[in-house]
């Protein structure tokens, strides 16, 4: 079940540090390949914390597209 009309968004300019992964609260976050950060769709609240938190400010918080349900 997904609570939330914000996502994450993660650029292509990330640089795989991991930090944001760390301060997730929803474990909605993990390093593809060693190359980049991917957002879970269905475990982010969109609450902004590794957006906050990122060294490289390549995450941004945007409204979701569509509804999700499980
Ligand atoms: S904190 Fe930023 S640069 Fe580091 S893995 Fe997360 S999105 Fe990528
Ligand atoms: S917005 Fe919050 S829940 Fe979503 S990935 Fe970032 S820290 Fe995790």
């Amino acid at each position: 079940m997904l609570n939330s009309k914000k996502i994450a968004q993660v650029s292509d300019l990330c640089v795989a540090c991991g930090t944001c992964m760390t301060e997730c609260p929803s474990n909605a976050i993990h390093i593809k390949n060693g190359r980049k950060a991917i957002i879970d769709l269905q475990k982010c609240v969109g609450c902004g914390k590794c957006s906050k938190i990122c060294p490289a400010s390549v995450i941004v918080i945007v409204n979701r597209e569509v509804d999700y349900e499980n």
